[in-house]
């Protein structure tokens, strides 16, 4: 069979062969002991990893670069095709980004609710932006997204479908959880975190029942359906192969907006830490758990603070 000839221009140099690029800053980031945000009883902590780290500002580029590299080695991906998916947000940026690096081009359907710097951001990296009715949330994202794939067709678009995607828990499951492992001496007790896509969870998730099974994974879930934690879904479904949630999580605990946005706060106060809705929602979660069961948390901060100053939670900050 003749060997297949990759150039320095081609998009699979690009991603896979050239280190001192943009994708070589994607993952490795820190992890921190938070002492100051709230009192464990029975000497509990609490270990977060700052995913805003990552060169997009989100958890979601190490997905997004999962997805668009396995995409591009099937050659499902090439060059003057447009990538198309629906994202609260965060996962448009990293598309963006990575588009802008691969000059290609990127459509991105989100809810009109974001907040505008995530839109600002999507924009900045040269990518279009459809925004959907805000009351149809996420769902209303993917509905108007797939419409106009399936228009348009698969010489045109790749689609890489977030949240049926096994490459999106694959890119945690490979890097985010082992981070964690190694990050910690593998000293862990419990897991905590919300969904969106649900492949934070289930990626992290199984590598670490794999290392150690009494680690326990706990998912935290908005009380209502209108909630405000962008980038959280309340009907979230399941879907990766391979990533079977009914082995992974253990279980649910429920938190309301105003809880996580003080807790949000606290963390920006008290810890220095400057990130978004759904890292103050992790966090409360843990401190709801904390109160019951002693140990040692983990979970993640999934972006910056930066990208939501403009809205109404900040205001009484200034
Ligand atoms: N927090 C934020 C800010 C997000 O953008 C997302 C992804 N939508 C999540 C949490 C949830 O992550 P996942 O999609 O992996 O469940």
């Amino acid at each position: 069979m003749a060997k297949e000839e990759i150039t320095e221009n081609d998009l699979k140099y690009k991603l896979n062969f050239l280190s001192l690029n943009i994708f070589n800053s994607i993952g490795r980031t820190s992890i921190c002991l938070l002492n100051n945000l709230f009192n464990c009883s029975g000497g509990s902590k609490v270990y977060a990893k700052t995913e805003s780290q990552n060169p997009g500002g989100s958890i979601k580029d190490r997905p997004a670069f999962y997805m668009l590299r396995d995409a591009v080695n099937k050659n499902i991906l090439k060059q003057n095709m447009t990538i198309i998916d629906s994202s609260s947000g965060n996962t448009g940026i990293s598309y963006a980004m990575i588009g802008s690096f691969l000059n290609l081009k990127v459509k991105i359907y989100a809810p009109s609710n974001m907040s505008e710097e995530r839109k600002q951001l999507i924009k900045l990296y040269g990518a279009e932006l459809i925004l959907t009715p805000a009351e149809e949330s996420h769902d209303g994202a993917i509905k108007k997204s797939l419409e106009e794939y399936k228009t348009g067709g698969t010489d045109i678009y790749y689609m890489p479908d977030q949240y049926n995607n096994p490459n999106n828990a694959l890119s945690h499951y490979e890097t985010t959880a082992v981070e964690i492992i190694k990050q910690t001496g593998g000293n862990i007790d419990y897991f905590v975190t919300g969904i969106g896509t649900g492949g934070t969870i289930l990626g992290i998730g199984k590598r670490l029942k794999e290392y150690n099974k009494n680690i326990k994974i706990i998912a935290v879930i908005p009380d209502s359906p209108m909630h405000g934690i962008e980038g959280w879904k309340y009907n979230y479904s399941f879907n990766f192969k391979g990533f079977d949630h009914n082995n992974i999580i253990d279980d649910y605990v429920k938190v309301d907006t105003e809880g996580s946005y003080l807790m949000l706060k606290k963390l920006i106060k008290k810890e220095g830490l400057l990130c978004g809705f759904s890292s103050g929602a992790n966090l409360y979660g843990i401190y709801k758990l904390s109160q019951k069961y002693n140990g040692n948390y983990v979970t993640v901060l999934p972006d910056t603070g930066s990208r939501y100053l403009s809205t109404i939670v900040f205001k009484d900050m200034f």
